[in-house]
């Protein structure tokens, strides 16, 4: 398993290979020219790169794993009482517990009715 320091490393050299308009004469007017030296794969590579740079640099103290089940999700927890990464997930979560609590409590029913 690689380091924090090295999926850092990486992340950082993808997002610097995202490539950078360029400003060309264009007959007598100017344009902004989107063309670029590397491959759209990586183009795409490092601008999913470029904004995992943001949305870690600016909210990586709030980000939080989802613990509702069989998510695998992370969040920015944007409100002290978040705990899932959406509404289904918070749903499906308190209908785990609800059933954790009635199969429990089934089975210290049945426990004591033998
Ligand atoms: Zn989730």
């Amino acid at each position: 398993m690689a380091s924090v320091e090295d999926a850092l490393l990486t992340i950082n050299a993808a997002a610097n290979q995202r490539p950078i308009p360029q400003l060309r004469l264009s007959g007598a007017a100017l344009a902004l020219s989107p063309e670029s030296a590397v491959s759209p794969v990586v183009a795409g590579l490092a601008d999913v790169a470029y904004h995992a740079q943001h949305l870690l640099g600016e909210n990586g103290s709030n980000l939080r794993a989802c613990h509702a089940p069989g998510c695998v999700l992370y969040f920015v927890k944007t409100h002290p009482r978040r705990e899932w990464c959406s509404v289904a997930c918070g749903n499906r979560a308190r209908a785990a517990r609800h059933y954790q609590s009635v199969r429990s409590a089934r089975t210290a029913h049945e426990l004591t009715a033998r």
